[in-house]
């Protein structure tokens, strides 16, 4: 049985200050149920399709000049940010952005703070972030400010699953962790993929962890999408090996 696509973005072009083209065409399809993987070198283009989507360009004087965006059919080009999180997607953004002065806690029920279904609600969610990360649950009380990178990483992440959304767009959630933890970032969005049937598409540098835990990725390079596929063949593919899983 096919996959519903409930992301469709459809060869858009995006361009900064009125006449910096960084995105020449790009389209990709994001199934329901899947994790779907950006990559692409350091300038490719994948934080400004993540923003093109979740309509993060405007702060940036950014802006799509050419395609077309829909979620589950409907064009969401023209959506503010919140109501693209009405309608299920949201994006955490690459570098974290905690409320620093808020404790862990505090941090994750802001995700929360749009929804109308009452404190049970919010507190079954809550529970539900802390099974994901027991290291929240052991922080809840600190002050955000004074958590580690990994920890950050995972409050971004809880903080989105507060908002209960279909799809999440996950920014470099690699970027700036260890080896380690990086596994461990990964392996709680497959579970969450799993077991909840959350839908992603991350953005990642890191080829090789991104196309482990992916179903199927597309490479970006200088704002083209060079190569798409089923994780498994990316990762076989000769080319894809050479250039971004650093073997040959
Ligand atoms: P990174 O991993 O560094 O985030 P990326 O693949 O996500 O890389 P983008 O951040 O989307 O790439 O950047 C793509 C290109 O757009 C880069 O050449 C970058 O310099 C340029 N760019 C990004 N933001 C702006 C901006 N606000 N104004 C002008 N150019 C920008």
């Amino acid at each position: 049985t096919a996959q519903e696509t409930l992301l469709e973005v459809n060869n858009i072009e995006v361009i900064y200050n009125h006449v910096i083209l960084v995105l020449k065409g790009v389209s990709l399809k994001v199934p329901k149920g899947g994790i779907t993987a950006l990559l692409g070198g350091n300038g490719a283009g994948k934080t400004t399709t993540l923003k093109a989507v979740s309509n993060l360009l405007h702060s940036e004087r950014g802006e799509v000049t050419k395609g077309s965006i829909s979620y589950r059919g409907e064009r969401v080009q023209d959506l503010t940010p919140n109501d693209l999180v009405q309608k299920g997607v949201i994006q955490v953004m690459e570098g974290r952005h905690c409320f620093e002065h808020l404790t862990v806690e505090e941090n994750l029920l802001t995700g929360a703070y749009t929804r109308q279904d009452g404190k049970g609600a919010i507190d079954a969610d809550l529970n539900m972030v802390y099974d994901y990360f027991p290291r929240l649950k052991e922080r809840r009380r600190s002050q955000a400010g004074y958590t580690s990178g990994g920890e950050q990483q995972m409050i971004a992440l809880g903080r989105a699953l507060m908002s209960r959304p279909e799809t999440i767009l996950l920014d470099e959630p690699s970027m700036g962790l260890a080896p380690q933890l990086v596994e461990q970032i990964f392996g709680i969005v497959k579970s969450l993929n799993e077991e909840e049937g959350y839908t992603f598409l991350l953005a990642e540098q890191n080829t090789n962890v991104a196309l482990r835990f992916a179903h199927y990725g597309y490479i970006l390079e200088s704002g083209r999408v060079v190569m798409d596929g089923v994780a498994s063949d990316l990762r076989e593919n000769p080319d894809v090996k050479e250039f971004y899983l650093g073997m040959s």
